[in-house]
């Protein structure tokens, strides 16, 4: 079970990237920010509680999003492995992970951190545009779809978000940033701690994390020097 965790303040290209991955090694994208929005509009009462928390751009409890985790880990296409995106946030959430795994017999291979500046974040968040099936993540100045308003990769509506405004932007920044320090901990502590440099174009930043990948032997991934892009 290959497990590979995205890391990345908001901004950083998580999203962005997962997809490319997920052709790449043949793994889906589990994001807890996608899962929670599919709450928040089927009007759960999960998404009821989350909505609290993501409109004031704070992290939602670790029990919710951890049972929410544990339910899309335990579906059958999760069964070869994950890519995860926007989880964990909290070093709690790393700890259950890895004792989730354990109980299966596998481990986080590889933990990728997308390193990017605070000020590129606030400009990468304030032009996103994300899709309505799928989350995919576009940018009006740095990523524009080949057709305005609509998602390359699966024909929906593009929006934006309700928490890419600058008061919320700005919270989740304040808020978040120190429990992803506390993250990359964990993993640097573990071992499986990679990073990359999140500021370059788009395909440069697939290729690194291809090559990070490679690097550290999870089947799938390209080797080094190979274009991700190709
Ligand atoms: P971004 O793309 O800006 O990093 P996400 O789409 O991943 O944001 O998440 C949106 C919001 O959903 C977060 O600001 C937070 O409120 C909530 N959320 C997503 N993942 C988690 C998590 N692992 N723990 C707690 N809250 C989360
Ligand atoms: P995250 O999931 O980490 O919150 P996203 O993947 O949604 O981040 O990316 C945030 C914004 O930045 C989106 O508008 C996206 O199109 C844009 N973006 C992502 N990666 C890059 C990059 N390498 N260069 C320029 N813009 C990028």
């Amino acid at each position: 079970m290959n497990v590979v965790v995205l890391l990345g303040a908001p901004g950083a290209g998580k999203g962005t990237q997962a997809p490319l991955l997920a052709a790449c090694l043949g793994i889906p994208v589990v994001a807890t920010g996608d899962l929670f929005r599919a709450a928040v509009r089927d009007g759960t009462p999960l998404g009821l509680e989350a909505r609290r928390f993501m409109d004031a751009g704070r992290l939602v409890p670790d029990e919710i999003t951890v049972q929410l985790l544990l339910e899309r880990l335990a579906r059958p296409d999760a069964d070869a492995g994950v890519i995860l995106d926007g989880f964990p946030r909290t070093a709690v959430q790393a700890a259950a992970l890895d004792v989730a795994l354990t109980e299966r017999g596998a481990k986080v291979c590889a933990a990728v951190l997308v390193d990017v500046p605070g000020e590129e974040l606030v400009r990468r968040m304030s032009g996103r545009w994300i899709c309505r099936a799928n989350g995919h993540p576009y940018h009006e100045a740095l990523s524009q779809p080949r057709t305005a308003g609509i998602c390359d990769l699966d024909g929906s509506e593009l929006y934006q978000r309700a928490d890419d405004q600058p008061d919320t932007i700005r919270a989740r920044m304040d808020q978040q940033l120190g429990a992803l320090r506390e993250v990359i901990d964990h993993y640097r502590a573990a071992g499986s701690l990679r990073t990359v440099d999140g500021l370059q174009p788009i395909v440069a930043v697939a290729s690194a994390i291809n090559e990070q990948l490679a690097a550290a032997g999870i089947c799938g991934a390209a080797a080094p020097g190979s274009a991700a892009e190709a």
